[in-house]
């Protein structure tokens, strides 16, 4: 290592950044964030940086002494001239002082890595000057993984410290710190439920042990194929789940970016397989979760989307586990992007309907045609078998025949298909190019080619 990563004291300290430009300015902000005091020594200053000294979040010096480099904690030069640079070191390092000369590697005693801001939680990335673009990629990486809520939860866990050394054995801390930062704790904090954090922490305090506390259930969506149509959420508890129930449609890539050694459970039907009935899944994630695991309930797309969502979050509530929803891509999303085109066009489609052709064995048909007025892009899933008997009822109903018709099968996937045909040869056009389930069936109705389409039927 040539540089060697240590954080700096910063609280009661000044930090000195000697020029009043753009790169002066960029400093400061990132300064801005520590509780150091700011000294901006210029003669004149950029507004943003007189702003701040106007706001009192910083002092001006005018005039260049060794007296202002004194027990500063760093020294940022950014004077936009070599020569001052090079002079303004030289007093700076007379001083004792910590100096950073931005753009002059050789005349840094320091170097400001890439950083990720979750205060107090920070972490600092350098490549040593060797691969900036490598630290950005690392970056972004870490930042999808340390979601927004955990700086606080952090926070929490500090001001917590005596109590739980108070009420906890040492033989049990850490299994309770794991427990804070990786259970329920951390999932509620991370969804913004600041309170619900603090209270599932408090409550087990107050028990002595986190080795009762329960598991949970998230019932989280897998998108439509893609792993990267997946949520930041979605892949946070991925990684972090103990057992995951899976169905069918969900793709292998998604499953792939679960920890390693998660459980992997599949609970969808297969042809010639046995089949999970809904009351069976219900239990058995209800059981896990009893157990004091940590449950994924993956369901493709969007989990409130024709997912039999109810079922399990009322299994849930009823056996008092707590339980959160992560939305995903629903299918129609991913198809219509697919399609190159938006769901509802201005003036046209002012309506989107999404249902299913598949209803609860023995209810009656979809009434297609109240659904399909003019001005709709009516989205049907699970509508694939269903064509003939779909475009049939809208036929006798009097819908036109030459409406537009698009279907995607196995959107965002390597596997997806497209076809576009008019509305009276959609069971054709499927048979034809062997369209298959999982498909999305749109037909849109845009109001002003009511009489256009009549015409071309
Ligand atoms: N919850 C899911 C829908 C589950 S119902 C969602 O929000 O997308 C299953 C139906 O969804 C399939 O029969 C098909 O109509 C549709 N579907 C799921 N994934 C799809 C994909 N990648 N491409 C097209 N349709 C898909």
């Amino acid at each position: 290592m040539k540089t060697f990563p240590m954080f700096l004291q910063m609280a009661g300290r000044h930090v000195v950044i000697v020029g009043g430009g753009e790169q002066a300015a960029q400093k400061a902000r990132l300064m801005l964030k520590t509780e150091a005091r700011l000294v901006l020594l210029a003669p004149e200053l950029d507004p943003e940086l007189a702003a701040l000294v106007a706001e009192r979040r910083a002092e001006q010096v005018k005039t260049l002494s060794i007296e202002v480099f004194k027990d500063a904690a760093l020294v940022f030069v950014a004077t936009g001239c070599v020569g001052l640079d090079y002079a303004v070191h030289a007093l700076a390092k007379d001083a004792g002082a910590l100096v950073n000369v931005v753009d002059r590697p050789a005349l840094c005693d320091a170097v400001t890595p890439s950083i990720v801001d979750r205060d107090p939680v920070v972490v600092a990335i350098s490549t040593e000057g060797t691969a900036p673009v490598l630290a950005r990629q690392i970056r972004a990486k870490m930042e999808t993984l340390l979601e927004p809520g955990l700086g606080g939860l952090a926070e929490l866990a500090g001001r917590l410290r005596p109590e739980v050394a108070r009420c906890i054995p040492q033989r049990e801390r850490r299994f309770f710190w794991d427990w804070v930062f990786s259970g329920p704790p951390r999932a509620a904090m991370a969804r913004g439920a600041t309170r619900e954090a603090a209270a599932l922490v408090k409550a087990t305090l107050a028990n002595g042990s986190a080795r009762t506390a329960q598991g949970s259930i998230a019932l989280v969506g897998a998108g439509p194929g893609a792993a990267d149509l997946l949520t930041l959420r979605a892949l946070r508890l991925l990684q972090d789940a103990d057992i995951i129930y899976y169905d069918r449609l969900v793709d292998p890539a998604v499953l792939e970016l679960a920890r390693r050694d998660a459980e992997r459970v599949f609970v969808g039907k297969e042809v010639g397989a046995c089949s999970w009935p809904q009351d069976r899944i219900n239990a058995v994630i209800v059981a896990a979760a009893k157990q004091g695991q940590k449950v994924v309930r993956l369901k493709s797309g969007d989990p409130g989307v024709f997912g039999r969502l109810t079922e399990e979050l009322d299994a849930a509530h009823s056996a008092g586990i707590p339980i959160e929803i992560v939305p995903g891509v629903t299918a129609a999303s991913a198809a219509s992007a697919s399609l190159g085109r938006a769901l509802t066009e201005r003036g046209a489609t002012d309506r989107l309907m999404l249902a299913t052709a598949t209803c609860k064995p023995g209810d009656p048909d979809p009434d297609w045609c109240a659904m399909l007025q003019p001005g709709t892009t009516l989205a049907i899933y699970m509508g694939v078998k269903k064509a003939s008997c779909l475009t049939q009822s809208l036929q006798k109903a009097g819908v036109p025949m030459g409406l537009e018709v698009e279907i995607v099968s196995n959107a965002s996937t390597a596997r997806e298909m497209q076809a576009r045909c008019r509305l009276g040869h959609l069971p054709d056009v499927l048979t034809r190019e062997n369209i298959t389930n999982p498909a999305i069936i749109f037909i849109r109705w845009p109001k002003q080619a009511v009489a256009r389409a009549q015409t071309a039927a």
